[in-house]
């Protein structure tokens, strides 16, 4: 809160939009003119782009004491970019994350900040329809279904980072320790009162997306093994199955040969199953291996083990919340 008005906090990860920062700028001004009961600041994160994005921003910030920026010192992703500048403003009420190249657009910023009035402290968008490669868009249908199926949190499809961010959640946000960071996936599984605002996307006005597909994947595996130990416990799974078929194959050839007297089975058939056999004590070994990894990885990652929203009678729930340290599990 300042000169009585609550701070409304709005943060612009930028790679290499040198093209759109001006016209941003000028929607998204445009947009809070009208909306003088709060007071604003806008910040551009500048993720190490390659060509004059800083420049202009800093030009931009001239004009308007309202904007201001941060440039990181090398190109470390958006979902870094967004963490730099939900750090870098720390006395906003609410913070509001939206691309810089307007296909998140600004006139929904209303809308956000209506749904944050009626007391609700997570406001995420959907977008409605978008023109998206078929590869891109079979590779998020198949991201959605594994890491809703298969994992703690639970991820709408269509849903972008082009959200608005309650103080309560934002302290809290801010203490999590995690490198590999997945900002959606990260406010979803942190829950709190949400609310969503749907809205149709429009192609981006300069520049290109910068995220190609070798990224797209990489970020999903990231996301997929943040919150979810599936992949290590596969193995152990596969190498149970193996134990257990392999037995029960060897089993019955011995039997067959003392008891029934069959003499089909030659050396080298015995010699195939017995090395099958351990091949899967080995596999269910790794991943016995990979339980404790599991478990050494919920201790690394240190989020906390439960979030307090309300609380009463107590104060310093925020101080609470950050102390509370303690590995969550999954
Ligand atoms: N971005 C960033 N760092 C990166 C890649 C992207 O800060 O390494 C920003 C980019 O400037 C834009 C937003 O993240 O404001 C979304 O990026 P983009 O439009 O390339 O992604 P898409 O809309 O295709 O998902
Ligand atoms: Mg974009």
């Amino acid at each position: 809160m300042r000169n009585g008005k609550k701070q409304i906090g709005i943060i612009v990860p930028a790679y290499n939009e040198s093209q759109n920062i001006q016209e941003f700028c000028r929607a998204v001004l445009a947009v809070i003119e009208d909306l003088s009961r709060f007071d604003w600041k806008i910040i551009f994160v500048d993720d190490g782009s390659q060509d004059n994005t800083w420049e202009v921003v800093c030009d931009q910030t001239r004009f308007d004491p309202r904007l201001s920026g941060i440039r990181l010192s090398r190109n470390f992703g958006k979902e870094v970019a967004l963490t730099a500048g939900a750090m870098a403003i720390q006395e906003a009420d609410a913070l509001i994350f939206i691309d810089a190249d307007l296909q998140h657009p600004p006139e929904l910023i209303p809308k956000l900040l209506a749904e944050w009035e009626k007391g609700f402290q997570v406001v995420i968008t959907k977008r409605l329809a978008i023109r998206y490669s078929l590869v891109r868009k079979i590779g998020s249908a198949l991201f959605h279904f594994l890491i809703n199926r298969f994992s703690e949190v639970k991820l709408e499809p269509g849903t972008t980072d082009f959200r608005l961010l309650d103080r309560k959640v934002l302290n809290v946000l801010r203490t999590f320790r995690e490198r590999t960071r997945f900002f959606r996936g990260l406010i979803d599984w942190m829950g709190f009162r949400r609310s969503c605002v749907t809205f149709s996307a429009p192609d981006r006005t300069g520049g290109n997306s910068s995220f190609n597909l070798r990224r797209l994947v990489s970020m999903a595996i990231h996301s997929f093994t943040s919150f979810s130990l599936l992949p290590l416990q596969l193995t152990g799974i596969l190498g149970i199955l193996t134990l257990a078929f392999t037995s029960l194959l060897l089993s019955y050839m011995v039997m067959a040969h003392y008891i029934l007297g069959y003499t089909m089975f030659t050396a080298l058939a015995y010699f195939v199953v017995f090395n099958t056999l351990l091949f899967g004590v080995v596999l269910a070994g790794l991943g016995l291996v990979a339980h404790y990894i599991g478990q050494i990885h919920v201790e690394v990652i240190d989020r906390p083990l439960y979030i307090i929203q309300d609380q009463i009678g107590i104060e310093h729930t925020e101080r609470l919340n950050a102390d509370l340290r303690i590995p969550s599990t999954y």
